[in-house]
Parts: C-alpha cells; sequence; structure tokens
C-alpha cells in the first residue's frame, strides 16, 4: 500500500491564476461581446529577440550534424555559459563568482521550489509578506510550514511589507533559520536599498541564517543605487543563495532557462552543531541526482543575451515594459489612486479604493472595465486591500486599459 504525503492535503486547494479564470470566464459566458483585457498574470507578452532567436537557430543546426551533436550536457550547465554568467552579471558589479558556483536550471521555480530538500524539515522559516507563493507552497509539501490556521501558515514567520512600513519589511526581533527574500519583489513592484539588504545579510551572519535571495527581477532595476545581487553586501556569500532567471529578464518563460548561484563558502549546520557542511556540494549532489540539465538549445540562447546586440535588444524590450508601467503609474496616480511599485520593477500595487478588500476590487474593475487584475490577497494575507498590475502587455493594450479604467472611475 503506497501511502502519501499527508502534507500535499493541507495546501489550499484552488490556485490563485485558476481561480482568476473562472471568475473571468464567468465573465464572458455573460458577456460574451467584452473584449477583456488581462494585467494580471506575470507573463511576458513580447517575442524573444532576434539575437536569441538566431543563436537558437544555430543551435539546432548543431544538433543535426554529427560534429556538433551535444548529448547530456555538464550538470552544472555548459561552461560558455557560466563564464558569460560571472563575466556579464557579477564581475561589473565587482562581484566576483566562480563558474562552479552557478548552476544552471530550467528556470527560478524548480529552485526555489527544491532547494529545501538541503535542509531539515524542522527548520523555521520567513517570508515577507505578501510574496511569489512558491516559497510557502514548497514548505508546505515537505511540513515545515505547519498547519493552515486563519490565512496563516503556523511556523511560518510572517514580516508584512504595507504601506506603513513603507514596503520595507522588519528584521525578525528573534532567530529564524531560513529567510526568502524576493527583490525587485513580486507581487509588490518595491526594491530594497543596500543598507537595508546589508541589514538582512548581518542578521543572517549573526544568527546562522540561511537567506535565500529571488532576483529574477533584476534587471528592471533603473536606480543605480539599488543592488542587483546580494553578493554585492560584504559576507553574503557565507549566507546566501542567489536566484537568476532569463524568464522576466529576457522572455524566456517558454524557452526555460535561469541559474542558481550556491557560494563555496556557504554552509549549514549538523543537527548536534558540531560540523558544518557546504551547501554548493550538496546542491551538486542533488542536482548530478534530479536534474539532467537544461537543453543545449536553451543555454545557447541565453548565452545570446550577453552579446552585444543581445544587451540591446533585451534592454530594449525591458524599456518597453518599463513604459508601459511608467504610463500606468501616470495614469491610475492621476486617478487618486496610491500606486507603489512599477519604477524598478514590472509590477504595479495599487491600493483597492474605497475600502474595497482584493477580490471585491477584482471583481468591480473586471465588470466597469473588463481589465484583469490579480487580488492582492492571493499572495499573502498582508496583500489585502491591494491588487497587483503587470507591465507585461501590448503598449495599446495598456493604453486601452488606462483608458477604461480611467471611464469606470469617473463614472
Ligand atoms: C517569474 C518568477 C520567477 C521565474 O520563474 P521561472 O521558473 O524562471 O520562469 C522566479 N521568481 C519570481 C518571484 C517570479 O515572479
Amino acid at each position: 500500500m503506497a501511502l502519501i504525503n499527508e502534507h500535499y492535503l493541507k495546501l489550499t486547494k484552488n490556485y490563485l491564476f485558476a481561480d482568476i479564470a473562472k471568475k473571468v470566464n464567468a465573465f464572458k459566458a455573460t458577456h460574451p461581446k467584452a473584449d477583456v483585457i488581462s494585467l494580471g498574470i506575470g507573463d511576458v507578452t513580447q517575442p524573444l529577440c532576434p539575437a536569441v532567436i538566431e543563436a537558437m537557430h544555430k543551435a539546432v543546426d548543431d544538433m543535426a550534424a554529427k560534429e556538433t551533436f551535444r548529448g547530456y550536457g555538464p550538470e552544472q550547465g555548459y561552461m560558455f555559459l557560466r563564464e558569460a554568467i560571472v563575466k556579464n552579471d557579477f564581475l561589473p558589479r565587482g562581484v566576483h563568482i566562480d563558474p562552479s558556483e552557478i548552476f544552471v536550471n530550467d528556470g527560478a521555480k524548480s529552485d526555489t521550489g527544491n532547494i529545501g530538500e538541503l535542509v531539515r524539515w524542522d527548520n523555521s522559516f520567513g517570508v515577507t509578506d505578501p510574496i511569489y507563493p512558491v516559497y510557502i507552497d514548497s514548505n508546505v509539501m515537505c511540513g515545515r510550514a505547519g498547519t493552515l490556521v486563519g490565512g496563516r501558515w503556523s511556523n511560518v514567520t510572517y514580516m508584512p511589507c504595507t504601506e506603513e512600513n513603507n514596503f520595507v519589511p522588519q528584521i525578525p526581533d528573534r532567530r529564524v533559520d531560513i529567510i526568502y527574500l524576493c527583490y525587485p519583489n513580486n507581487p509588490t513592484g518595491t526594491v530594497i536599498s543596500r543598507d537595508e539588504l546589508r541589514k538582512w545579510v548581518n542578521y543572517a551572519l549573526r544568527n546562522d541564517t540561511l537567506i535565500l535571495y529571488d532576483a529574477a527581477y533584476e534587471a528592471y532595476i533603473q536606480d543605480p543605487d539599488i543592488p542587483h545581487s546580494i553578493y554585492e553586501i560584504k559576507g553574503a556569500r557565507k549566507v546566501a543563495i542567489e536566484f537568476r532567471s532569463y524568464s522576466k529578464t529576457a522572455g524566456f518563460t517558454g524557452v526555460r532557462c535561469g541559474y542558481t548561484v550556491v557560494p563555496k563558502e556557504l554552509t549549514a549546520c549538523s543537527m548536534d552543531g558540531s560540523e558544518r557542511y557546504p551547501l554548493n556540494e550538496m546542491w551538486l549532489r542533488r542536482q548530478s541526482t534530479k536534474f539532467n540539465g537544461t537543453s543545449y538549445i536553451s543555454q545557447r540562447a541565453a548565452e545570446a543575451t550577453y552579446t552585444p546586440e543581445g544587451k540591446a535588444q533585451v534592454r530594449a524590450v525591458i524599456d518597453y515594459y518599463m513604459g508601459n508601467a511608467r504610463l500606468m503609474r501616470e495614469a491610475l496616480a492621476g486617478l487618486g489612486l496610491k500606486v507603489y511599485g512599477g519604477e524598478n520593477a514590472p509590477y504595479l500595487w495599487v491600493k483597492t479604493p474605497g475600502g474595497a478588500d482584493s477580490w471585491q476590487f477584482f471583481e468591480q474593475m473586471l465588470y466597469g472595465a473588463q481589465v484583469v487584475c490579480t487580488p492582492g490577497v492571493g499572495f499573502g494575507p498582508s496583500g489585502e486591500g491591494f491588487v497587483r498590475l503587470t507591465a507585461f502587455g501590448d503598449r495599446d493594450d495598456c493604453l486601452e486599459a488606462m483608458r477604461r479604467i480611467s471611464e469606470w472611475t469617473s463614472k
């Protein structure tokens, strides 16, 4: 008899975006002529840039000839990509990462979801709230999150990011074994300053805390003073794992490629506290056992984002999305709505007016303006009273959505 992992039964039944789709479909069924614009789901809309497409075509041709065909690749990813990462993503910021510290993967969701295997199920962990649901759900699956009581997991330390604290989470007043941070943040679109990030690194050094730092949106940072990598902070190599992805940076949500940095100095403790073990070796062992690499074609595609043409083309698409963010910010603020984020991230975090809750405002906007947003409460208890809008749409759709919201709110 196979017994199930009963922790799965604790997961909340419905996935946020499935709930949204259900409500949108209900609207469409009663309003068949309505043209609904989605600024809800966090997926990109613009095609891959020409340099990437060219590299992928060439990689396909490599696979077609005996001399250049590739089978299984190196476990941590091809050296051509890991060297390009070191040289382009870290060295210019004064950060020295060795290629052996980089693990190329099929996107950041897999590794942010799987990394918890390296540490015991009974570690404590904390998340900023609201947050990308993967961090919590992956911990629920192994029992680390405890049980759900009134919308909160019993073993999770929530660090609220609210208007009151200007979306700067307070450092816990007690020790927590593992902390997830995501900056620029999904869903709030807010960023962390160098000084604030330094506080976290120092907290982790003092408390022997492991920081899991998700930098999937670092390419959207506009302000030169905002750190792109946690390793820009002294001491971070001892305490932090960083996740990066080409998904939002270069439109790879369908291609699949990202990477994780596990520094050699990063260790965790044995149960009796007598010995420390390097997580880099453990993650290599884990990946060699359970992962057989990202496709050669995807890795060549990722490499192409670092060529001069690739960089310029990727930048142009990011600028396009950030142009959307700017026009959305201005339009919504002009209507008297309170808007956060959208300056260094492709997300806008909008306060629901008139005391409506997240789902109420979601429905009001769907029925009033035929625009879909994401209810903030879907990202955690502190998301209540907000909705998330993404800047990943087509420019024309963004403009039309803003026009409709303006018309609707002036009624
Ligand atoms: C989109 C996103 C990712 C990237 O996911 P991929 O698996 O790389 O496509 C990672 N973290 C956050 C917070 C995201 O929003």
